[in-house]
């Protein structure tokens, strides 16, 4: 195996679920829906697949969905964004985060990123040759720590990989957090790569704000989001970069080179989702607000007393006080003891110490099947 992937665990979102599926248990792991998209967008990728949309799109992707990807960001945030330079459409957001990091990193540079983080950043800053500095949201509020962030900063960072809502906590910074990476960005003349994929699924009164919008940040801000999330086509990996044609040159020049384009007859389909079911991310959230409900309900009657999210598929757990030695421990006995599946945060931290007791709760699934994981949970005996 080359140097690029030593020490980069397989990622446990696959171990987890593939763990679910051998034991039978409730999927409350990997975060994706167990109900698609609106029926009419499946229709109109289906519609493409029958004229011909069946040999390689352009590589920056098709034009429908770049138009339609400016549109959105106009419309939602106020964005201006010219679609043949300024939106690269990518293979889901992960390509996104590979193509950015391949594309602006050079060997030994640092990137400052919040942490816990999405498994693939680590893996993705590791195979770019990159170096993490984690500035880490804390129990039991999980905030962004401004101090830490600066500190974080030295001359050799190159970007800010930033994540709002943010995957796990279900953190949805502020505005006024936003303006402190604002300025440290400002300060050091640094790139920042925002991940807005879950920029649609927040609760109560928050709000998605992205970074692009505050003062002096369109230029020097790549945001990254997808289909999958918002309109739950987690498998149809359609997603897009947008941002100065700098900044979304360097993710095409890389990604030229990983897919050269991504799929030919989805790329209408979410641009007819973009465009025509633009109130179903609105009907998503609110649903999705009901189950974290519901699920937090039954996690604080376990005596598991969840961080109730602010936006995302997920909520947190500290296990600590079941006396489970971590998170990992409690996760690979979850599914004999109770028949459900969570995920153990450690491989989220550089250092696995941070996140040892936390589990994250997947609640993207229907109201049965939460009640039924539930329910499970509630049978079984939880303490080690
Ligand atoms: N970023 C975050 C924070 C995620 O949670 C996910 C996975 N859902 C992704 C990126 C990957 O998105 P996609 O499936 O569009 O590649
Ligand atoms: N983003 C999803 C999660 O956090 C899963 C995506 C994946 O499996 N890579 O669970």
């Amino acid at each position: 195996l080359a140097r690029r992937l030593h020490g980069i665990a397989p990622t446990i979102f696959s171990e987890m679920s593939a763990l679910a599926a051998r034991t039978g248990s409730v999927n409350l792991g990997q975060g994706f829906p167990d109900v698609d998209g609106p029926p009419e967008v499946i229709a109109r990728a289906v519609e493409a697949l029958g004229a011909g949309a069946n040999q390689y799109a352009p590589g920056p992707g098709v034009p429908a969905l770049r138009q339609a990807v400016a549109r959105h960001q106009a419309r939602h945030y106020g964005i201006e964004l010219d679609p043949d330079t300024e939106v690269v459409v990518t293979t889901g957001a992960t390509e996104g985060v590979a193509a950015a990091l391949l594309g602006l990193l050079d060997p030994g540079d640092e990137v400052v990123l919040l942490e816990p983080s999405y498994d693939s950043y680590d893996a993705m800053v590791q195979m770019a040759g990159g170096v993490r500095r984690g500035v880490t949201l804390r129990a039991p509020d999980f905030r962004l720590d401004a101090d830490a962030l600066r500190a974080a900063v030295t001359p050799r960072t190159r970007l800010l990989l930033l994540n709002s809502p943010h995957n796990p906590t279900g953190t949805v910074l502020t505005r006024a957090e936003l303006q402190v990476v604002a300025d440290v960005a400002l300060a050091h003349d640094l790139v920042v790569v925002t991940d807005e994929v879950y920029e649609h699924l927040v609760f109560d009164d928050h709000e998605h704000v992205p970074l692009a919008t505050l003062p002096g940040m369109a230029k020097r801000t790549l945001t990254l989001s997808s289909a999958g999330k918002s309109w739950s086509f987690t498998g149809w990996k359609v997603g897009w970069a947008t941002g100065p044609a700098d900044l979304v040159g360097a993710v095409l020049a890389a990604k030229q080179w990983l897919t050269f384009t991504s799929g030919a007859p989805l790329q209408p389909a979410v641009a007819h989702a973009l465009d025509h079911e633009p109130d179903f991310p609105r009907r998503l959230a609110a649903d999705l607000q009901q189950r974290r409900d519901l699920l937090c309900a039954g996690l604080r009657g376990l005596g598991l007393d969840p961080r109730v999210p602010e936006g995302t598929y997920f909520a947190l757990t500290d296990t600590a006080h079941l006396g489970w030695r971590d998170g990992l421990e409690l996760c690979l006995a979850l599914p004999e003891r109770a028949g459900v599946v969570a995920v153990p945060l450690q491989g989220f931290y550089d250092d696995p110490e941070a996140g040892r007791h936390l589990v994250r709760w997947a609640f993207c699934k229907t109201t049965d099947v939460v009640t039924e994981g539930l329910a499970r949970l509630g049978a079984a005996d939880l303490t080690r």
